[in-house]
């Protein structure tokens, strides 16, 4: 059976702690979508990791990670990546990589750098690691896959095209040098040797996992309102953050999947440009105490270190969030980081041209949107660490009862700290 672990907002929900925690009891971890633009921050035996390419799996020598064809591949990323975890002192991952999978070129991540900087004011606040080129260039029908670099003449001539129309944009557009195809070809047959021993048909061993009884985690990257369709267009990324997608970007088959795990945050985070709308923001002094307080060091990017901007938990949003995930349960994090609170302001509405609504708007009516709050009692205790749900605070447990009937989930895991073992499991009151 496929389970699916994905946000619920913005990214930076803490879905890397959950994939850590059930991958204990699963034989497959694979990421769909996305490539190293965002961090999955673990904190276990082996220390603590910012993993942005390899699956979380990673850390069980019983688990096969897979990384598969919806993922935007860095190839020197990954290379790195893996260098780095061994020289932490994990045991060498079983790994597979989708022979189907695209390659996220040094071109792109230098495309996405010079649009940034054409737009100026107008930027979309990306994190410069060529997502959107990647992904244009995909349904463009000019990126080069896995499998090309096992065939030469194809690599050259697919290469030779894609960075003929690159050169033109660059030349003519940005007025930055030229692209050289012959010296990128090089390159990248020098990196096809260190990912060689990893490359596979990872369609097929899924499928044939599924056939042998294994369970199957999909592991999202960022959150429903960074889906291209359904969520905060066009703030969003370039690829689908959404359960559904893990049918096309890992290949499971849509009825595998039984269990979407919906991870959202006891309050809000958002990366990105400050153009962005954040309904629940909340700003000045007690933004900075919140997000000086927030996740395990302070809610600032696991990829780029910039601040995260912070916010009350938002109904309105989670409840969408978790609609278009299809969730079947919800996992809450970061619920200790409230405990200096007297109050906890939560937003149960949006007040959009002079009507207060708890649905979800498009974009241009949610950048008109004010939030309407719900004060709720804070417990003023320290609960980082706890294990058992039923020893939390009374009002702890009343804002998780509270959460739970806004946003028509069940919430079933309540998180009290980074580590893998900090965690509670509730029985949903729905
Ligand atoms: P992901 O991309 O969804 O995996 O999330 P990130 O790793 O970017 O951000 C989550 C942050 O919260 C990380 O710093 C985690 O270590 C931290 N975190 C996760 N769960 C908890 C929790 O229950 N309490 C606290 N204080 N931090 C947590």
């Amino acid at each position: 059976m496929v389970k699916a672990i994905v946000g619920a907002n913005w990214g930076d929900e803490g879905k890397g702690k959950v994939t850590d925690l059930l991958a204990q009891q699963s034989d497959v971890v694979i990421r769909f979508q996305g490539g190293a633009n965002a961090g999955h921050t673990i904190i276990n035996d082996y220390g603590r990791f910012a993993l942005h390419i390899l699956p979380s799996g990673i850390f069980y020598p019983h688990v096969t990670n897979v990384i598969g064809n919806g993922v935007a591949l860095d190839i020197g990323k990954l290379v790195d990546e893996l260098a780095q975890v061994e020289a932490q002192g994990v045991p060498a991952p079983r790994l597979i990589v989708s022979d189907r999978a695209q390659l996220l070129m040094p071109y792109h991540i230098l495309q996405d750098s010079y649009e940034e900087a054409r737009l100026g004011g107008r930027a979309f606040g990306s994190t410069k690691s060529g997502i959107a080129p990647f992904y244009s260039d995909k349904y463009a029908k000019t990126g080069i896959q896995v499998c090309d670099l096992f065939d030469e003449p194809r690599l050259r001539s697919r290469l030779t095209a894609a960075v003929e129309l690159k050169n033109v944009l660059f030349e003519h557009l940005y007025h930055q040098p030229r692209v050289d195809a012959e010296a990128l070809t090089e390159q990248l047959l020098s990196l096809r040797e260190r990912i060689r021993p990893f490359v596979g048909d990872t369609v097929s061993f899924i499928h044939q996992a599924l056939k042998d009884g294994k369970t199957v985690l999909l592991e999202g990257q960022l959150g429903s309102m960074k889906d291209p369709d359904l969520g905060i267009f066009p703030m969003t990324t370039s690829s689908h953050t959404l359960a559904g997608y893990g049918c096309v970007g890992a290949g499971v088959p849509p009825a595998a999947i039984e269990d979407v795990i919906c991870v959202t945050k006891a309050y809000s985070s958002c990366v990105g440009s400050q153009t962005e709308p954040f309904v629940s923001e909340v700003t000045g002094q007690a933004g900075d105490e919140l997000r000086r307080r927030g996740g395990d060091r302070g809610e600032f990017g696991a990829t780029t270190g910039r601040p995260r901007r912070v916010g009350w938990f938002d109904t309105v949003a989670t409840k969408y969030g978790c609609m278009v995930q299809g969730a079947t349960q919800a996992a809450l994090t970061c619920l200790d980081v409230l405990g200096y609170l007297d109050e906890i302001p939560v937003c149960t509405g949006y007040e959009i041209d002079g009507t207060v609504t708890d649905t979800f708007p498009t974009t241009p009516a949610l950048l008109r949107a004010r939030p309407v709050f719900t004060n709720l009692p804070g417990w003023k205790q320290n609960i980082r660490g706890c294990s058992d749900y039923d020893a939390l605070p009374a009002n702890a447990k009343a804002y998780v009862d509270f959460l739970e009937r806004h946003i028509g989930t069940p919430i079933t895991m309540v998180s009290t700290g980074p580590k893998r073992e900090e965690m509670t499991r509730r029985t949903s009151k729905l």
